[in-house]
């Protein structure tokens, strides 16, 4: 990956600011790159060519903080192990930032996913990370990047072969599940006007009651039904085909809308949204 080239850039600039006795400790974090007194971690130095000492003095450029959000649960794009948030997002998220100039990645805010577009909006968080699909009705709320990921649903039953539904037609006097506010969602409600539709916070909650027994079937993006099937007593009935397109939302205001396209380009140019993509869905 590129972080040894950038942390040599860090390096190169680290030490024409401070002078080649300084102490050498903080390569490819940002912040404290201003010598003696550090700063307050929001700032940092950037381009070797655009610092400097004067009369002794530094002079840092502004760095742009992007507080990114995301709603774990929906493995493998973002979910907990332990304590750390991890998932394709996450490693997507932080590789588009870092090539993106002027700013840096601020820390991970967890909520329900359907608590994310009002997050954004109210300025709680500058940028959605969650297998958000773009389309026209977020767009009159918010805006999304260039997409990075194209995915169907798919509808989950439990392994017990009680239920094996081949069409939504079929799930029509079942009790259904999904999560809020999801595209997943918009399906059950749309085009299963007799299933009886149970709203879930998260898909691990709907999941569960499926299992339970509670739901019948749950509708959920694919990539995702599959990471459930390897893990639970569930299994993906059928797929329908919706060809929906993942982006990374950002305020319809945000100065940084162009610059974070630039990032994705550059991510899956170089080779890393490869790399991402075959840590998160590789053959195992
Ligand atoms: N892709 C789906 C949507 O945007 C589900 C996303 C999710 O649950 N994180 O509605």
């Amino acid at each position: 990956m590129d972080r040894k080239f950038e942390s040599d850039i860090d390096r190169r600039s680290y030490l024409k600011l401070v002078g080649a006795g300084g102490a050498v400790g903080m390569m490819g974090t940002a912040g404290c790159l201003g010598g003696g007194d550090g700063g307050d971690g929001e700032t940092t130095t950037t381009e070797g060519g655009e610092t400097g000492t004067e009369g002794g003095e530094t002079t840092d450029m502004e760095v742009t903080e992007i507080v990114p959000g995301t709603a774990p649960g929906f493995a493998p794009f973002e979910f907990k192990e332990g304590d750390e948030l991890v998932g394709f997002d996450i490693d997507l998220t932080t590789a588009v930032v870092e090539n993106m100039e002027g700013y840096e990645l601020g820390e991970w805010k967890e909520f329900e996913f359907s608590s994310l577009i009002p997050a954004l909006t109210s300025e709680n968080i500058d940028l959605i990370a969650a297998a958000m699909t773009i389309n026209d009705e977020r767009k009159q709320t918010i805006s999304f990047s260039d997409p990075y990921y194209e995915a169907d649903q798919s509808v989950l039953v439990r392994t017990d072969g009680e239920f094996s539904p081949g069409s939504l037609d079929d799930l029509n006097g079942h009790p259904v599940g999904a999560q809020k506010g999801t595209t997943g969602e918009s399906i059950v409600q749309e085009q299963v006007p007799d299933a009886t539709y149970r709203a879930y916070d998260n898909y691990v909650l709907a999941v569960r009651d499926l299992e339970n027994g509670n739901v019948d079937a749950v509708v959920l993006d694919k990539p995702v039904a599959e990471n459930f099937a390897s893990q639970s007593a569930v299994e993906v009935a059928f797929v329908e085909e919706t060809g929906e397109k993942y982006g990374l939302g950002m305020r319809q205001d945000s100065e940084f809308i162009d610059a974070l396209n630039e990032g994705l380009a550059a991510v899956k140019e170089d080779g890393t949204y490869e790399e991402i993509v075959n840590k998160w869905f590789g053959q195992e």
